[in-house]
């Protein structure tokens, strides 16, 4: 698709059943397409080791819970700190008031403080989930004073955004753009310096339902570039530099 290969996939999950079985194509097919680097996302303690077993130089890892299943979630801290050095970012960890209960605010809350506190002491990124809870994510991630932060798939109100990008947060965008009409007036409203590019696999693929491989984080690119009516490589470029500023990648 494009002369350099840059493209970076910040959030999927390669450890799904459905992909890590073919792990080799889904690696190629995405290195064919212009990927670059997948930061594969562990959900829990058992996800968060096994993302750490394919984690090589293509393949990097980011680890946490969800935010309406906290179960283990201080032994994903321990693992974080133990394995320090393998870890590239903390998360997901969040909010979550879609699957998750106005109940059970308080706890996530407290939870996805104590995360984004390891990821400041770690100096880490922190990747957020913030499913139908956009703009309470990123009061707690200002109160907590986070600096690098990735809003993935944000679903939230858009001058929160705009706000938060104004404070270095950026937001990765997923190949649903295709279909969302949200996540264009996101892109729409909110600077290049604040997008990088995400697929979620296998989730959020361009047509509900689909199964989603980061081969199609060029559909992002084509979308973002048409929404912005700027050319595709300049979102290739533009957020390959955001995603090694965010993440501390010297290449
Ligand atoms: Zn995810």
């Amino acid at each position: 698709m494009f002369a350099v290969a840059l493209l970076v996939d910040v959030h999927a999950h390669l450890t799904d059943p459905r992909l890590i079985a073919r792990l080799g194509t889904v690696l190629a097919s995405a290195a064919a397409a212009g990927v670059w680097r997948v930061v594969t996302c562990g959900v829990g303690p058992e996800d968060s080791e096994r993302a750490l077993e394919i984690v090589d130089g293509r393949v990097r890892a980011s680890l946490g819970v969800a935010p309406y299943d906290l179960r283990g979630y201080e032994q994903v801290i321990r693992l974080i700190e133990r394995k320090a050095g393998e870890v590239d970012a903390v998360g997901e960890v969040g909010l979550d008031l879609y699957r998750g209960s106005k109940e059970t605010l308080g706890e996530q809350t407290r939870v996805f403080r104590e995360f984004i506190r390891l990821a400041k002491e770690l100096d880490k990124p922190v990747v957020v989930h913030s499913r139908n809870a956009g703009k309470l994510a990123i009061e707690v991630l200002l109160h907590e004073g986070a600096e690098r932060v990735v809003m993935h798939a944000y679903d939230g109100d858009v001058s929160a955004a705009r706000r938060a990008a104004e404070r270095g947060f950026k937001f990765s965008i997923p190949p649903r753009i295709a279909e969302s009409e949200q996540k264009r007036s996101l892109v729409r409203r909110l600077p290049l310096e604040a997008l990088l590019l995400e697929t979620d696999s296998p989730w959020l693929g361009p047509s509900k339902g689909s199964l989603n491989e980061p081969k199609n984080a060029w559909i992002s690119v084509e979308w973002i570039a048409r929404v912005k009516s700027v050319p595709p490589q300049r979102v290739v470029e533009a957020t390959y530099r955001n995603a090694l500023e965010t993440f501390g990648w010297t290449d």
